[in-house]
């Protein structure tokens, strides 16, 4: 897009797309549970919302549990969407126009474990992605002599703990540094850090007892902010791109498509072009799905049909011939623009991610 063009469409920032990498065990699952299942009730705060394939906080919410570490009147990003598969095989099969599909990463690292092969495989993904990420220092509650605080922040946690807690923790903690230079990134504990281009924040965190997740949500806002508002700016209304998590089968509607939209809209009634098997599935949007608040296990209706829904966010899509879609692939709405064009844009991304596939075989 041009400068002329940007600014005849009005922009709005939407949510950057967090996804969290690192080792088996070392608490990735509880980490993105203890984000997701501290809803708050109540208050002026939006709910967390659960879309498909990943969780929406609002910004009032991400303050909330963040208390006076996110301030939301010095934020006009809307909050952050969680995909809710963690795991660096996810993150590298699912990408955006050449990048990640994840704006920014979590990289959780057991305190006691340190770095372990799939810590390692995880930071060169994120390299080659150039995507900006964090290190959550987990499991920081099981440092011997530990005095938990749950949910607080770490400064106050760090207060509550003996001397001796705290340099046992110090210790690990600069461990886990040591072993980021040896992957060649400089990285600090996340307070002492200026510049979070050059420099990884390391934020100690317990999934099990929240100490710490508030500056974590407080640092993954703040990164966003600074960093990635151009890139969060989109014409909303704009014709919908998003990637395919998950091809899937459902009752009543055949073969479905589980995407995460990271730019414009979809409608039902679009037609969308989708990267498959073969080639590129041209087809027309007969459903869009979102997953029903409180659904009963069992209930035949899992799923609320909505008429849009705007980037960034999860959806179902129920279409006809989707069976031979990809997960992974690009799908694109072609709305007023040329079909021909949105075919070989699609086609042009599916060959570069058999590219990129076949580099890491
Ligand atoms: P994943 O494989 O990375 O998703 O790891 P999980 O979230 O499944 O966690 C692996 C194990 O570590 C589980 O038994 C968790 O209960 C435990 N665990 C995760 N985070 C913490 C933590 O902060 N403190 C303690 N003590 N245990 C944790």
């Amino acid at each position: 897009m041009s400068d002329t063009d940007s600014q005849t469409h009005t922009d709005t920032l939407r949510t950057p797309i967090v996804a969290v990498l690192g080792h088996v065990d070392h608490g990735k699952t509880s980490l993105l549970d203890k984000v997701r299942g501290s809803d708050v009730t109540g208050g002026e705060a939006g709910a967390i919302t659960q879309h498909i394939g990943a969780t929406a906080v609002p910004l009032d919410t991400v303050s909330q549990m963040a208390g006076a570490l996110v301030n939301p009147d010095d934020f006009d990003l809307p909050g952050l969407l969680f995909i809710d598969t963690p795991g660096h095989h996810s993150f590298s099969t699912l990408r955006s126009r050449g990048g990640a599909l994840a704006d920014i990463a979590i990289l959780v690292v057991d305190v006691n474990d340190g770095f372990q092969p799939q810590t390692k495989e995880a930071i060169d993904i994120l390299k080659r992605t150039g995507t900006p990420f964090i290190v959550a220092a987990n499991k920081i509650d099981t440092t011997p002599g530990w005095n938990p605080q749950e949910g607080e922040p770490i400064q106050k946690s760090y207060e509550a703990q003996s001397q001796r807690a705290r340099s046992k923790l110090d210790e690990k903690l600069y461990e886990i540094i040591g072993e980021m230079s040896e992957m060649g990134f400089s990285s600090d504990f996340y307070w002492r850090v200026q510049n979070f281009q050059k420099n990884i924040g390391v934020v100690p965190v317990s999934a099990l007892t929240s100490e710490g997740i508030p500056d974590l949500l407080g640092v993954l806002m703040g990164l966003s902010q600074r960093y990635m508002k151009d890139e969060m700016a989109i014409d909303v209304a704009g014709p919908g791109a998003g990637t395919v998590l998950e091809v899937k089968e459902e009752r009543g509607f055949g073969a479905t498509l589980d995407v995460v939209l990271y730019d414009g809209t979809i409608r039902k009634g679009d037609t969308i072009v989708v990267g498959g098997a073969n080639e590129p599935i041209v087809t027309e949007v007969r459903a869009l799905l979102q997953p029903r608040p409180n659904a009963e296990i069992r209930t035949e209706k899992r799923f609320n049909k909505v008429d849009e829904v705007a980037a960034a966010a999860g959806v179902k899509i129920a279409a006809p011939d989707l069976e031979n879609a990809m997960a992974g692939a690009p799908v694109r709405v072609v709305r007023d623009r040329d079909i021909d064009d949105v075919i070989a844009e699609v086609q042009a991304e599916l060959a570069d991610i058999e590219v990129t596939t076949e580099e890491e075989g």
